[in-house]
């Protein structure tokens, strides 16, 4: 099936979005070199294992921010999990750190995790993740397999609220080290809270900021809808699958 008639399929507004025969043996584009890790001279006092992480929790911001910047994995978790630096951390049930595959080619961004996702402890694992599951497979990945999920905050905010400006500076150091660890050949921003979040386009409308490919600190980023949204505006489904037809090219070359 060719493009065309892959967004022609789409405008038919399936409420799920259906698996495509395999393409066949596509380019592969070297990794882009890694992201400026932030703070090289990550002191000692960073490096220290999450066996301390309230001091660093209540330590200043940059402070702060440089110490998460040269966490390896297993310390970024620890302290994620830990984590009591906003006001989000006393309404939720728990953090929500990201999953998936940690030499994903594709990075998927939401904003933060809603019931399903406070529960379970995974993002997008409720009704707009199933639809993001539909999405994944008809770029034939999936969950767990050259992808990985993570959203801007890692707590859910009360009654699903957009999370707030303190919030996202707050946790944003831990999706920046995600980044920096997994080295994604795209991100994909899901809806404007993570491609404001990512980009610093402030109130820059979504609609303003698809149709093209951004640049995250030397990774490809593109801009489309959240699947939530598109669970409220089905017609939008067809633009959706424009811009990951975007992302598709991008990291096809
Ligand atoms: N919406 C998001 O932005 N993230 C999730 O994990 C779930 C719903």
């Amino acid at each position: 099936m060719n493009r065309e008639e892959a967004i022609l399929r789409e405008l038919n507004l399936h409420p799920l979005w259906k698996r495509r025969a395999p393409a066949a043996g596509q380019p592969e584009l070297p990794r882009p070199a890694a992201a400026a890790q932030a703070a090289a001279a990550v002191d000692a006092a960073v490096a220290a294992p999450a066996a301390e992480p309230l001091s660093v929790q209540a330590a200043p911001a940059n402070q702060r921010a440089q110490t998460i910047a040269g966490l390896e994995w297993p310390q970024l978790k620890a302290m994620v999990r830990d984590c009591t630096a906003c006001k989000l951390r006393a309404g939720c049930t728990q953090t929500v750190f990201g999953v998936g595959d940690e030499q994903a080619d594709w990075l998927f961004v939401g904003e933060g995790p809603g019931a399903d996702e406070d529960a379970r402890g995974e993002p997008f694992v409720g009704q707009a993740g199933k639809l993001l599951d539909s999405m994944l497979l008809a770029l034939h990945l999936q969950r767990g397999n050259r992808v990985y999920i993570a959203n801007i905050v890692k707590c859910r905010p009360p009654n699903n609220r957009a999370p707030e400006a303190d919030e996202i500076a707050t946790c944003l150091p831990y999706l920046q080290r995600q980044i920096a660890l997994l080295r994604p050949r795209i991100i994909v921003a899901l809806g404007k809270t993570a491609a404001s979040a990512l980009l610093e386009t402030g109130d820059a409308a979504l609609g303003s900021l698809r149709g093209r490919v951004h640049d995250y600190q030397g990774t490809p980023l593109v801009v489309t809808y959240h699947p939530a949204y598109l669970l409220r505006t089905p017609l939008d489904k067809a633009k959706a699958w424009q811009d990951l037809s975007l992302a598709v090219q991008t990291i096809n070359g």
